[in-house]
């Protein structure tokens, strides 16, 4: 089923949902399945599968942390598939324009539908660690956008060289990125929110967003894109702080503010342990004001772990 479907079927209840990484490359998938196993019982209608051109290690440079390439990481629409099959849950795989070219997009959006696949997150992706700027691949897309036009046209039955009448079309719901702290290229978040409004008007059927860890900056983005006539469904995507690294990482890597509360509530911690406590209580305070807002779903960036994310499903599901 489509994302937008399991949203009107919800009628107005707030849904859980929450994004898991691909093991890496040559690891055994049980270990995603003992992260997921523990979240089923929140009833997640969908659950989104990232893709990473590039694996990262963090390490430490001039006093900074920086990204270092390991390798690329396979298994995106593999694990949707198994997912989908062992769960009956839908699955969102990660589609991006960075690696891929056009045609290359086309197999994997076939592939896509071959496996009952019913939904696509349609993303750009972030330039390679050796790029100063994102670099379209040979024969790729540029923005986002160009990648919406091209699912919006197999949906109409539009291949790249040919208009085939199938009696099995594809018909992918096509989710997109929207970032309340504008995007990170951006030159402003209004100019932002038009690139985002193209994409909608490009065949985008709800947006979700990137973390955000104070919920006044997502209300506003909503109001702003409201404002602009985006009316599709818009998710929040916000995840639990687990580690001290995170107070500089999380502002370094994605351009986003912490609130100066969570800051110091984070540097008092003298553990881990206490970090990820204070981290699932911020998260728990956001998702129980989202939901009272009535977002359509809480999503939930498990980077692969599920403990912290089931104690705060736990406190609001
Ligand atoms: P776009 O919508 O193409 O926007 C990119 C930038 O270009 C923006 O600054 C926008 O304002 C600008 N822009 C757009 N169109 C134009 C135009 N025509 N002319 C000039 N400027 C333009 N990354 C991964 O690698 N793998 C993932 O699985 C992944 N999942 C994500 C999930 C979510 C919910 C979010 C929010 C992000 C995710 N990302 C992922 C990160 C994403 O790939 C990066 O943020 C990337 O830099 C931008 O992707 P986009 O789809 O928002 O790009």
């Amino acid at each position: 089923m489509k994302v937008t479907e399991h949203i009107k079927k919800a009628n107005g209840k707030t849904l859980f949902s929450f994004e898991i990484i691909p093991p890496k490359k040559g690891k055994n998938i049980q270990e995603l399945y003992d992260n997921i196993d523990p979240l089923m019982e929140f009833k997640p209608p969908f659950i989104d599968v990232t893709t990473s051109r590039e694996e990262y290690v963090y390490v430490e440079k001039d006093g900074l942390l920086d990204r270092k390439i390991t390798r690329m990481r396979p298994g995106t629409v593999g694990i949707c598939a198994a997912i989908k099959h062992k769960y009956n849950v839908d699955t969102v795989p990660h589609v991006l324009c960075g690696g891929f070219s056009k045609e290359e997009t086309e197999y994997l959006l076939v592939d896509c539908h071959y496996l009952g696949i019913e939904n696509i997150m349609a993303l750009r992706g972030d330039a390679m660690s050796h790029q100063k700027y994102f670099e379209p691949s040979n024969g790729g897309h540029s923005y986002a956008c160009d990648l919406v036009k091209q699912i919006t046209n197999l949906n109409k039955g539009k291949y790249l060289h040919e208009v085939i009448e199938a009696d099995d079309k594809a018909d992918f719901c096509i989710g997109v990125a929207g970032y309340p702290e504008k995007h990170l290229e951006a030159p402003s978040l209004q100019s932002d929110l038009k690139r985002l409004k193209e994409k909608v008007d490009s065949g985008a059927d709800y947006v979700v967003t990137q973390m955000f860890f104070d919920n006044s900056k997502f209300f506003a983005f909503v109001k702003a894109a409201k404002d602009m006539g985006i009316d599709v469904p818009i998710i929040p995507g916000i995840k639990p702080i687990a580690i001290k690294r995170h107070l500089q990482l999380l502002p370094q890597v994605f351009k986003i503010d912490l609130p100066e509360e969570l800051i110091l509530e984070v540097e008092k911690c003298k553990s881990n342990a206490e970090v990820r406590q204070v981290g699932v209580e911020w998260c728990i305070k956001q998702s129980k004001e989202l939901v009272e807002a009535g977002v359509p779903t809480v999503h939930y960036y498990s980077m692969g772990k599920s403990s912290n994310i089931q104690k705060i499903a736990e406190a609001v599901f």
